[in-house]
């Protein structure tokens, strides 16, 4: 087993060790199986940060023998791992009748892939890079429905995954993001940027946190990148012909934020 430990959350302050033994015990269990390993810190980070107990396991046979005892509430599993793929693992878990859900991640955006996740016994799935915040939505969706017993526990799910600040919402699920009611059309690299950034507005996110967790810290972009998908998203999301300032302030030599409520700052 390979438990990440990381040193830079997004939060400023560390619960003590101590203190936070405490708090995860009845917290969701989480097996985060991805071989990537900056992908699985980044995973491991955002659902630690989200109160869940999360153990990381980047090979595919070690992982199999972990998830077997049934000690998870979720599984977040990557399709391609070494020695047993995503799909052979949840195979042979639903064949050992263990039904922990497992939330298949995938780089391949395949129609065909997709129903292959799902007939192995996958509850969902994911195409890479995704959101976090989707991840996130997705995951307690899954959790819920175990918690309830049954298929139809999901109901209120969508609601609570919705991101808001000020008058933006941002619907991680149904992919839909609104400006006063107004739905605004975002790529697939905006949507991720903007979620990220509504995950905790008036927080400060450096380039590289937003080059890590929306381009998966690939090594063949550049952090200006973040800087032209900042500029894309204010052309789409801002009133710049309003003399408004825009949602998303540049913090000069650190990065961005996103203002809940910029017409009360100056
Ligand atoms: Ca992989």
């Amino acid at each position: 087993m390979r438990v990440f430990t990381e040193t830079a959350p997004f939060g400023p302050a560390r619960v003590p060790s101590g203190v936070r033994g405490a708090i995860m015990r009845g917290a969701m269990r989480v097996l985060v199986i991805e071989d990537e390993e900056r992908l699985a810190r980044l995973i491991s980070r955002v659902f630690r940060e989200e109160g869940y107990a999360v153990e990381a396991e980047t090979n595919g046979r070690a992982a199999l023998r972990r998830a077997l005892s049934g000690d998870f509430d979720l599984l977040v599993v990557d399709w391609m791992l070494p020695e047993l793929s995503g799909v052979q693992i949840v195979k042979r878990l639903r064949a050992a009748e263990v039904e922990t859900p497992a939330l298949m991640l995938t780089a391949r955006d395949q129609i065909e892939d997709r129903v292959e996740g799902l007939d192995a016994g996958a509850d969902d799935y994911l195409p890479k890079p995704f959101a976090f915040p989707e991840l996130l939505a997705r995951a307690r969706a899954l959790t819920r429905r175990k918690a309830d017993g049954g298929g139809g526990g999901s109901k209120g799910a969508p609601d609570r995954a919705v991101l808001e600040a000020g008058d933006v919402t941002l619907d991680p699920v149904r992919h839909v993001v609104r400006r006063g009611g107004e739905a605004v059309d975002l790529t697939a690299k905006e949507f991720a940027l903007l979620a990220t950034l509504l995950q905790r507005p008036g927080q400060v996110f450096t380039r590289s946190v937003l080059l890590d967790t929306v381009w998966g810290g690939s090594s063949d972009v550049y952090t200006n990148v973040v800087d032209l998908y900042v500029s894309y998203l204010r052309k789409k999301l801002d009133r710049q012909s309003r003399g408004e300032p825009s949602r998303i302030r540049t913090v000069r030599g650190v990065g961005y934020t996103f203002e809940p409520r910029p017409a009360e700052r100056r």
